[in-house]
């Protein structure tokens, strides 16, 4: 396979634009999408039958709009081509206004109340700067997919896509304010680049298909540990089986196709658990890619007779699946925002960039923590793995000497020679190799960029980047706001630095996430530590959240308040259909089981007693087994009595909050009785494959 030739055949790129469309037709398209202006009809209609042909070409037959609906997965609705003529026959049609607009029925689509009922309609309006593409099916039946943001007849953003595009905006506005007043005539925008490593587990589709925990909930809702866990250490960096080895390079070829820069892959820490990583791209085509990855990551897996399961925790007691958001700021002309420079000017402007990011992952520690809250993510975050779900920077012992020097006006030293400071003239080389050995914090500062580990592997990278763009425009806009009135620039530089790190240093933490010592130091510093989804998705609708997103239009009030909602609710019925499968499987299946087992005993006990033996053994396993039957009848009450409650309450907050604080803990109980039987049932009489199956029969 010559790679040169997979890679992007299924991109509707800038290349092709370029060979199949009038010259003029070129132009006008790029510059509507730099300015990102709306697209002439003229232009339009040029660009979608040039569109159509190459699609035919390649064998569609439909196109779709393809969106991000609040559910945090993609949604699409295919439209054939066809256009019916005047003698019965057809021809293939596909206008301008068919591809910058659709109007899906959108009633089903979550909107928390921003999109009245009669007024179902729900715009998509194509995204010109992420490509039209190919989607194959495994049958390779193809389909045009025009990347689009999805919009209630009002305007309002019923998607994850609309506020990201509008945050790319807002935060490349206000770094290019920065870049003018130091001095930068040159580069004409700013955008945020990321490259999301993305970890998951594979499991054999055959042992899936018996647990219905696995399909209905993603995630293993019982199950002991088996003898062997992740404590050998030798899963991570493995070799990779062959039979993972044939689904990732299957993986690979269709993401590749599709113009995804798959980079890396690699066995992870937990068995079964895997990692690919892109190259990174801007914040919108990022995100599309990464819902695509996610979505023929589990395509790809049934080929394979494998199931890929992105959930954050899959398995009780090994290492859960995070998505690592690597974020930084790139200008249009090639420059990294967070690259520490080899001259005093470039180092200025990077210090600048660093004490935007720390001063806005301190202030709005809160909001980029509910970014990253989901009902999965909440078995991860400061469950002593994953990183701990209080926000802290990690900077590296030497840059945060540097800045700690800096505020303290001390002379800098750096890689053992010493620079004069206070006038920032002289700032030192900045050292370049700042590799991060912290794997335990949740927003690690990498060489060169930012890495937000906090985000769940099943989750849409969006919000977390939406708020990464705003929260960082927020204080890009007031160190433009300074520099713009200052006489000085570079005293004024070392001034907001300076301001900076005094302020919002309590942030910096470069120890181990994982401690203990570091929950309680945290405390102290007044950083939150917000352990559930339900509390930490209030940060959307604090009144410093609300003014923040309309103040950069990245979302209004109403907005706000309508994904509070959603969140909230997509919460609740999560644990809701966790907590009914519970019911399910213990009805069904572990019950049973366990009568089965009891009789078994029994049946020994009498037969044993009959021909004269003592039958201690038995004895003592019907005792105990006979004591987890009550125990798991006991809990599974407790357990329909609690999920009864919370499915009956009215207030959205209410309900959540009953899903975690009553159901949830009763699903554990009850969970915990069952594993205990579990470990004392006969493998015959086990009713679903046990973790040593899933895990480790690969
Ligand atoms: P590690 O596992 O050590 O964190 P990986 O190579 O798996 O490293 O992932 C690093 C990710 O960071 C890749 O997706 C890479 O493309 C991305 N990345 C590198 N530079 C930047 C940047 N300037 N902006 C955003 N992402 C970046
Ligand atoms: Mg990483």
């Amino acid at each position: 396979m010559d790679l040169t030739q997979v890679f992007g055949v299924n991109v509707f790129n800038d290349k092709l634009m370029k060979e199949r469309l009038p010259k003029e037709t070129y132009k006008a398209l790029k510059k509507t999408i730099k300015m990102g202006l709306p697209l002439e009809p003229e232009v339009a209609d040029v660009v979608a039958n040039a569109m159509k042909d190459w699609a035919l070409e390649k064998g569609a037959t439909h196109y779709t709009h393809w969106f991000q609906p609040l559910t945090g997965s993609t949604a699409e609705k295919h439209d054939s081509f066809i256009s019916p003529t005047e003698d019965g026959s057809i021809i293939m049609e596909f206008s301008g206004k068919q591809l910058i607009q659709g109007e899906p029925d959108a009633s089903s689509f979550p909107s928390g109340g921003l999109r009245a009922t009669f007024e179902a309609r729900g715009y998509t309006a194509w995204d010109a700067t992420s490509p039209a593409f190919i989607k194959e099916d495994a049958d390779g039946n193809a389909t045009l997919t025009i990347p689009t943001a999805f919009c209630s007849y009002t305007g309002e953003a019923l998607d994850k896509k609309t506020p990201l595009l509008r945050s790319m905006a807002a935060v490349s506005k206000q770094a290019l304010r920065v870049l003018r007043v130091l001095g930068n005539t040159t580069s004409k925008s700013v955008t945020a680049t990321v490259g999301p490593e993305q970890e998951y587990f594979l499991v054999d589709k055959e042992l899936y298909s018996e647990r219905l925990d696995l399909i209905t909930s993603g995630r293993t809702l019982f199950g002991a540990p088996a003898p062997k866990g992740q404590e050998l250490e030798d899963h991570y960096f493995g070799s990779i089986k062959d039979r993972v080895s044939a689904f990732m390079k299957d993986l690979d070829t269709e993401l590749w196709k599709m113009g995804i820069t798959s980079k890396t892959k690699h066995n992870e820490v937990a068995p079964a658990q895997f990692e690919m990583a892109p190259i990174f791209a801007t914040t919108n085509v990022a995100t599309d890619h990464n819902q695509l990855v996610m979505e023929t990551m589990k395509k790809v897996a049934l080929r394979h007779n494998l199931v890929c399961l992105l959930h954050e925790k899959p398995y009780k007691g090994i290492n859960g699946s995070g998505k690592h958001n690597n974020w930084s700021l790139a200008t249009d002309d090639g420059q990294n925002l967070l690259e520490p420079g080899s001259t005093p000017h470039e180092n200025l402007q990077f210090l600048l960039f660093l004490s935007a990011l720390l001063k806005a992952v301190d202030v709005h520690a809160d909001i980029l923590r509910a970014s990253a809250a989901n009902s999965g993510n909440d078995h991860r975050l400061g469950a002593n793995e994953a990183p701990p779900a209080i926000i802290s920077i990690f900077m590296g012992d030497e840059l945060t000497e540097i800045l700690t020097k800096i505020e303290k006006g001390e002379p800098v030293t750096a890689r053992g020679k010493t620079f004069l400071n206070v006038g920032v003239d002289t700032l030192p080389q900045l050292p370049k190799d700042n590799t991060d050995r912290n794997r335990t914090s949740p927003f690690a500062f990498t060489g060169n960029k930012f890495e937000f580990r906090m985000v769940g592997s099943s989750a849409s990278i969006a919000g977390p980047n939406v708020t990464l763009n705003t929260i960082v425009s927020e204080a890009l806009d007031e160190i433009a706001t300074r520099l713009e009135k200052a006489s000085d620039i570079k005293a004024e530089t070392a001034a907001i630095i300076k301001d900076a790190v005094k302020n919002h240093a309590r942030v910096i933490f470069n120890g181990n996430g994982y401690t203990e010592e570091w929950v309680k130091e945290a405390v102290k510093r007044g950083l939150p530590n917000t352990t559930s989804t339900v509390a930490a998705l209030e940060a959307f609708i604090t009144p410093k959240s609300i003014k923040l997103f309309e103040k950069y239009s990245v979302l209004s009030e109403k907005e706000m308040h309508s994904r509070y909602e959603i969140y909230l609710e997509q919460y609740s019925k999560h644990v809701n259909i966790e907590a009914l499968t519970s019911i399910d499987m213990v009805k069904t299946q572990f019950i049973p089981a366990g009568i089965d087992l009891a009789t078994e005993l029994a049946d020994s006990v009498n037969a044993v007693t009959a021909a004269g033996a003592t039958a201690g053994v038995q004895k003592d396993l019907l005792k105990k087994v006979c004591a987890l039957n009550d125990a798991i009848y006991a809990k599974l009450d407790a357990l329909e009595t609690a999920q009864a409650a919370a499915a009956a309450e009215g207030s959205v907050k209410k309900q959540a909050e009953l899903y975690r604080d009553r159901v949830f803990p009763a699903m554990a109980a009850l969970r915990d009785a069952v594993d205990g039987l579990e470990t004392i049932t006969p493998k015959y009489l086990w009713p679903i494959p046990t973790y040593s199956d899933l895990l480790f029969k690969l």
